[in-house]
């Protein structure tokens, strides 16, 4: 259960999407050799090295709308550190939770319920470090709706300033959210100007505080500003896959897989969603004959890819049985409805006898 408040944080962090139009292109494919000579120095698999270099390619090409020419190459560096940081993670984390995977016993709630009271707290923090002008504008415009011209004639300004101010708060309470879901102060003075500049995809502040310097020196900037940086890429992206023949699987698996490593999904995580989808794509082969997949990334309650499949079959007279452990759809193989389910973080069936399925399930991003 939220309160009003994460209420309030959803909006803002969903509401400004990033405007910056790319200017220039700098090559990328530039940064391969730095970049694999960074991985190689710290990881010796050859094949899970290059995933790395991938990995941190697609997340500097998620970023590079958004940041100043100068900063590729610093936010290459930090990004292939984090991401060799979270490959260790996932691995530690893949080991203690290996019986999940191998008995697919439920996930623990507790846990959850734990993460998303942390969660509330870091928003109503946030929130509470905001002027009180800037917030109650803020949740005027977010919550209660009122409009910016209506705001403006209120503060005896312009629409088109307290737009530009809305904006300005909302990159703000992203970097107070930010810092005190970490429960961290800022080393250095320079933090968090560093940060309100990536926040707000301001490339010329970023230049004059010289922020790409700063995220090579700074570990906790390197750290928070990933998030900020590819926020922009995180708006409603959504693929519909038509599902009829077996091949279609392949392809609704490649695709989920392609727009969840775009997201930042990493490792293990990449694999259980490609599987999960095979299986729920498989039962529409199986028992319904056509369906399609609808694959989405989603930035609310936090970032997470959202898969939807639907199809107009017999549908599922008892889906408490269809879910049950051991129940098995279609000859034994694979893992069905329950395997999915517990590869996924959301899951959920509506089924009508006679009219059709859908199965709506979502991963969580890790954050790293
Ligand atoms: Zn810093």
């Amino acid at each position: 259960m939220r309160g009003a408040s994460g209420a309030a944080m959803s909006a803002a962090l969903s509401a400004d999407q990033g405007s910056a139009a790319p200017e220039h292109a700098p090559d990328v494919a530039d940064l391969i050799p730095m970049l694999r000579r960074i991985v190689g120095a710290r990881v010796s698999d050859q094949a899970a090295a290059e995933d790395l270099v991938q990995e941190t390619l697609v997340r500097v090409l998620a970023a590079r709308d958004r940041v100043e020419p100068g900063m590729l190459e610093p936010y290459a560096i930090v990004t292939a550190r984090n991401v060799i940081a979270s490959m260790w993670r996932e691995e530690d984390r893949q080991r203690r939770n290996q019986h999940r995977v191998v008995d697919l016993r439920p996930p623990t709630a507790p846990d959850e319920e734990l993460l998303a009271g942390e969660e509330r707290t870091a928003i109503a923090e946030a929130l509470a470090r905001l002027g009180d002008r800037e917030r109650r504008t803020l949740l005027a415009h977010e919550v209660a709706g009122q409009d910016t011209r209506s705001l403006a004639v209120e503060l005896g300004s312009s629409a088109g300033a307290v737009a530009a101010q809305l904006n300005r708060t909302r990159a703000r309470l992203r970097v107070e959210y930010l810092l005190a879901r970490e429960q961290a102060e800022p080393p250095g003075d320079r933090c968090r100007a560093v940060l309100l500049a990536i926040s707000g995809g301001d490339r010329r502040r970023q230049r004059q505080v010289d922020a790409a310097r700063h995220l090579l020196e700074c570990d906790l900037c390197a750290r928070l500003s990933q998030p900020l940086m590819e926020r922009g890429q995180q708006r409603e992206e959504e693929t519909r896959i038509p599902i009829r023949v077996d091949a279609d699987i392949v392809t609704a698996r490649q695709t989920v897989r392609e727009l969840a490593a775009r997201m930042g999904f990493v490792g293990t995580d990449l694999t259980l969603i490609a599987t999960a989808v095979s299986e729920v794509t498989r039962n529409i082969v199986r028992f319904a004959g056509s369906g399609e997949v609808t694959v989405e990334a989603v930035a609310e309650p936090r970032a997470g890819l959202n898969v939807v499949a639907r199809d107009t079959g017999p549908g599922i007279a008892d889906i408490e049985q269809a879910l049950t452990d051991g129940y098995s759809t279609y000859n034994g193989l694979g893992l069905g409805l329950p395997g999915a389910r517990r590869l996924m973080d959301e899951f959920a069936v509506i089924s009508q006898t006679g009219r059709g399925t859908t199965v709506t399930m979502t991963k969580w991003r890790q954050e790293g």
